[in-house]
């Protein structure tokens, strides 16, 4: 499968899919600088990277935000769960970022090892099997075939709901729409 990126730099380039979406919304907040809504219960789910730093631009009330390694929601069912059954969002948004570490983590597992053991004071057997224990989040190494992959994964476990995978450019703050061609 090849992916790529496209990017929104007006309104027209929202693919139809999302537009009129709180998945379309979050791109018109994010890259397009549109003015906030106001909102009476939560639109959205948005997955962001533990690693991420800035906040993505969304009105209060708009989203419920979760922090996770690589944007992943594996971990988390019944925080998705809940977001659906009980917080009432329609849509989630599985935002990675071009410069995730987490996402090349597999390749990075004796370097782990090392540090676990040299800066942490585990023993290697410790620092192996915890890796190898968590490494099941990290099936794709490289961030746009890793949330396309998570989202797939998250629509499939909720059919009803909009599942979009985006990625968040670090240089220029704006979130690219992440498409199988
Ligand atoms: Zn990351």
């Amino acid at each position: 499968m090849t992916l790529a990126q496209i990017a929104v730099k007006a309104e027209a380039d929202i693919l139809p899919l999302y537009r009129g979406t709180p998945i379309g919304d979050l791109l018109r907040y994010q890259n397009l600088a549109a003015p906030p809504g106001t909102y009476v219960r939560p639109e959205v789910l948005l997955a962001t990277c533990l690693e991420q730093q800035a906040a993505l631009r969304v009105p209060e009330g708009f989203a419920i935000a979760l922090h996770t390694a690589g944007a992943s929601l594996k971990r988390d069912p019944f925080k998705v769960s809940w977001a659906i059954g009980v917080a009432g969002v329609s849509a989630i948004a599985i935002v990675g970022h071009d410069d995730c570490r987490l996402a090349e983590l597999r390749s990075q597992r004796e370097q782990f090892v090392v540090q676990m053991i040299e800066a942490a004071g585990w023993e290697r057997p410790a620092a192996e099997q915890h890796f190898d224990h968590w490494s099941d989040l990290f099936e794709v190494d490289e961030p746009a075939g890793f949330v396309a992959a998570e989202a797939a994964r998250v629509q499939s476990r909720y059919p009803k709901l909009l599942v979009a995978p985006l990625l968040y450019q670090s240089a220029t703050g704006a979130l690219t729409q992440v498409v199988a061609e």
